[in-house]
C-alpha cells in the first residue's frame, strides 16, 4: 500500500513539474524555464574546451536562487529601471598581444544595450578595459546590433544609443572609477556580461586556469558599491571565473577545471568570489543575455523588441571585423566560443519564434 501511495504522490509531482494539468506551471513559467534550457545547452565537444560544466552550474544557482533564472532577472529588471536611468553593462577584456576582445560579452552586451533603450527608454553605459581595440570591437558589436555609440552626454536625447566608458587597470584608479560611476550616474541596475572577476585571492583566471590579473581591470569594484547601495546587480557568465558565481563559488570550484587549483602561484582557483543578485548561468554568455532578452519581451508584451537573426549576423560580422577575435579558439573568426555565427543566429530565432508562439491560435478539426 505505502509503495503505491508513494507512486501515486511521484506522479501528482511530476505532472506538477511537467505542466500538464495546465495548472501548476504558469505559462510565463514554462516560457522561462524553456529559456533556460535553450541557453544552457553546449554546443561545442572540442577536447580543448572545458564541455560539461554548464548543465551541473545551472542546477547549483537554480538551488540557490529557485525559479528560472532569466525571467527572474528581467522581472527584477522590470521593477526597477525607471525611465531615462542609467544601466551599467560590463564586459569586454584585453586579450593579449592584440589588447582586443573576445566576441563572447560585446554582443550580448550590445543585445540588453539595445532592448533596454528601445524598450524601456534606460541609458546602457558599456564599462570595458582600457584598450581602444577592444573599444573599437565593442563599437562595432553594438553598431551591429543597430545601436550607435555616443557620448555619455548625448545619450538622453539620441535613440538607438549606447554609452562606452573604460574602466582603468590600477587598483586606486579603478575604486575611484566604480565610486564614480555607481555616485554620479546612479544606475537602476549593474549587468556584467562574461566579465572576469576576481577569486577569493583577489586574482583574475582565464578558464584555463592562468593568471591574468595584469591584464584584468578590477570591475568586481562596481558590483561592490551597486551592492552597499542597494542597486540590482545581475551576473552573466559561463564558466564560473566571471563575476556573480561567488553565488554559488562552493559548488563552482568543484565543478569547473582549475575550480579549487589554478595554476598561478596563489592556488586560489580560478572561480570569482564576486556574487550578484541573481547569477545567470548559459553555455555562452551572451546566450545568457539573450535569455533574458526575450523574457525582458515576453513581459513587456512586445514580440518585436528581441533582436532578429540577421541583426546577430551582423554584430558578430562587425565585432571581429572591428578586431574581435573567438575566445575559444583565439581566431578572428565569425564565431564564438567556436560556435559558428549561423548557429547563434539560430538560437536568436528559436527565442523569437518562442516569443510569438504566445499569440498563436490553433483551431483544430479533431
Ligand atoms: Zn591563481
Amino acid at each position: 500500500v505505502w509503495a503505491k501511495t508513494i507512486l501515486t504522490s511521484l506522479q501528482i509531482v511530476a505532472r506538477q513539474v511537467s505542466g500538464v494539468d495546465g495548472v501548476a506551471m504558469s505559462a510565463k513559467h514554462a516560457f522561462g524555464e524553456n529559456v533556460d534550457r535553450l541557453i544552457t545547452v553546449e554546443m561545442c565537444f572540442s577536447p580543448d574546451f572545458p564541455y560539461g560544466v554548464a548543465a551541473k552550474l545551472y542546477e547549483a544557482a537554480r538551488r540557490r536562487f529557485g525559479g528560472p533564472l532569466a525571467m527572474m532577472a528581467a522581472e527584477e529588471l522590470m521593477r526597477r529601471i525607471e525611465p531615462e536611468s542609467y544601466v551599467l553593462i560590463l564586459t569586454g577584456m584585453m586579450i593579449p598581444p592584440w589588447n582586443t576582445a573576445e566576441t563572447d560579452g560585446p554582443i550580448g552586451a550590445a543585445a540588453l544595450a539595445r532592448i533596454l533603450r528601445i524598450g524601456f527608454n534606460a541609458l546602457p553605459v558599456i564599462v570595458v578595459d582600457p584598450s581602444e581595440t577592444t573599444v573599437r570591437a565593442v563599437e562595432a558589436a553594438c553598431r551591429g546590433m543597430g545601436v550607435g555609440i555616443v557620448d555619455l552626454g548625448d545619450l538622453g536625447r539620441v535613440s538607438y544609443s549606447a554609452s562606452i566608458q573604460t574602466f582603468p587597470l590600477d587598483v586606486e584608479g579603478a575604486r575611484r572609477a566604480a565610486d564614480r560611476l555607481i555616485g554620479e550616474l546612479g544606475p537602476s541596475a549593474v549587468i556584467a556580461v562574461e566579465r572576469l572577476g576576481m577569486n577569493v585571492r583577489g586574482e583574475y583566471h582565464t578558464a584555463h586556469g592562468y593568471n591574468c590579473s595584469n591584464w584584468s581591470p578590477r570591475m568586481d569594484y562596481i558590483v561592490e558599491r551597486a551592492r552597499e547601495v542597494g542597486v540590482l546587480t545581475i551576473g552573466i557568465g559561463d564558466h564560473g571565473n566571471e563575476i556573480g558565481f561567488g553565488a554559488i563559488a562552493e559548488e563552482a570550484r568543484k565543478i569547473v577545471p582549475y575550480g579549487e587549483v589554478c595554476r598561478c602561484p596563489c592556488r586560489g582557483g580560478i572561480v570569482c568570489a564576486t556574487e550578484t543578485d541573481i547569477l545567470i548561468v548559459a553555455s555562452i554568455s551572451n546566450w545568457g543575455a539573450y535569455g533574458v532578452e526575450a523574457c525582458l519581451a515576453y513581459l513587456k508584451g512586445d514580440l518585436e523588441l528581441m533582436h532578429s537573426p540577421s541583426l546577430e549576423l551582423r554584430s558578430i560580422g562587425e565585432c571581429v571585423g572591428a578586431g574581435g577575435i573567438d575566445g575559444a579558439t583565439s581566431a578572428p573568426t565569425a564565431s564564438v566560443d567556436a560556435v559558428p555565427a549561423e548557429l547563434n543566429a539560430h538560437l536568436v530565432e528559436m527565442l523569437g519564434f518562442m516569443l510569438r508562439s504566445t499569440r498563436m491560435r490553433f483551431k483544430r478539426h479533431f
